[in-house]
């Protein structure tokens, strides 16, 4: 829901105006799944709510618990039918929520499942901040705690392809009269929409931006992550020293290990040398993720071969850290989300 919608109802409703300070009470500080439970609000007033703002832009399926790890995934229906993902985890003493930003992708990376399923359409601006209100909602009908802390843009889709949205959700977001999520604690994570780093600097200077690299090898980076030829290795390295310049900010490189295809010791110089060559590279991070079981490529790593791989880069001065893949029992984990409704292989 975009509250907007809540004081266009209540201006056009003729209802006092001192009703929306209690409706955004029951909504970003109660955290009601229902109008029925703004017991703050004459019954009448909830009726009409009812009937004339829905809290979700879209339906919720069903919710999945890891067995293993603190992860739930939801599985969400927009309103056309298409059907996108969204996960909550407890990676640490806090709440995370990963969000999607299209239905599907156009961007087919070799490893990811998302990438499989192709394009469908954009999210919205509402129905990318509608997930993080719906695990907001879920975390107080659980009491599993206060708040959600951090958000990142990991879910389904190219969140710089659809950047208006993106923009305008995590504005929204970071509202301080809404869910007051910081914009310090946003991450948008992207294949390397490069003429849109800069934007994202001007826009959002405090939002976190990951750049998914993957391989530092034009030519095997195309194969593996195909947006790679229209956005190579110099391109993303100048718009990436431009947004250093303009924001003073740490950037994340992400590195997916996969066995075998990109985690030998030349595949280590050749990202070491890339990450040296750029202006201001004391500003990368690198976190390694081991590769999830997911689509062609993607075979899942042993955490081995990222330690091996995390140690060599150390070897040559960049900052390093090892991300901890969680979910992926009920593939809630990165490159596993595909908002299939039943059993998977
Ligand atoms: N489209 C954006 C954000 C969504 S993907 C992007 O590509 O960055 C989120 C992260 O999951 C990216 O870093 C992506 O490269 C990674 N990923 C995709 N498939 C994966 C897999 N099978 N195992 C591990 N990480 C994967
Ligand atoms: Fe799209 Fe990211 Fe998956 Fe590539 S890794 S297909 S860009 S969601």
């Amino acid at each position: 829901m975009i509250f907007e919608k809540v004081k266009e109802f209540v201006k056009t409703k003729g209802v006092p105006l001192y009703r929306i300070a209690q409706i955004r009470q029951a909504v970003y500080e109660k955290g009601i799944s229902d109008w029925d439970e703004a017991t703050n609000l004459p019954a009448d007033l909830r009726q009409a709510l009812k009937k004339e703002v829905k809290l979700l832009s879209f339906d919720v399926v069903k919710v999945e618990h890891s067995k293993r790890d603190i992860v739930y995934k939801a599985l969400f229906k927009l309103n056309d039918g298409n059907k996108i993902e969204s996960v909550l985890m407890k990676p640490g003493k806090t709440w995370s929520v990963c969000v999607s930003s299209q239905a599907g992708c156009p961007l087919g990376c070799a490893f990811c499942a998302t990438g499989k399923l192709g394009f469908k359409r954009h999210l919205t601006d509402e129905e990318i901040s509608d997930q993080v209100l719906f695990w907001y909602q879920f975390l107080r009908k659980n009491n599993l705690g206060e708040r959600v802390s951090n958000i990142v843009f990991m879910g389904m889709g190219e969140p710089l392809l659809n950047y208006v949205n993106v923009v305008k959700a995590i504005e929204n977001l970071s509202c301080t009269d809404y869910l007051n999520i910081g914009q310090r604690h946003i991450s948008v994570s992207t294949s390397g929409i490069a003429d849109k780093f800069y934007n994202l600097a001007q826009d959002l200077p405090q939002v976190n931006l990951a750049l998914s690299l993957h391989n530092a090898d034009n030519e095997e980076r195309t194969r593996l992550m195909p947006i790679n030829r229209k956005y190579d290795l110099d391109t993303l390295k100048e718009k990436l020293e431009e947004y250093i310049a303009r924001t003073g900010r740490e950037v994340f490189i992400e590195y997916t290990v996969i066995e075998g295809e990109n985690n030998s010791p030349a595949h280590v110089r050749k990202l070491g040398k890339w990450i040296n060559s750029i202006k201001d590279n004391y500003l990368l991070h690198v976190n390694l993720i081991a590769c999830n079981e997911a689509v062609g490529k993607a075979v899942a790593t042993h955490e081995s071969s990222v330690k091996k791989f995390a140690a060599a880069l150390k070897a040559m001065n960049i900052n390093v850290s090892i991300r901890k893949s969680l979910g992926s029992d009920i593939s809630a984990a990165c490159g596993q989300l595909a908002a299939k409704e039943g059993k998977r292989k």
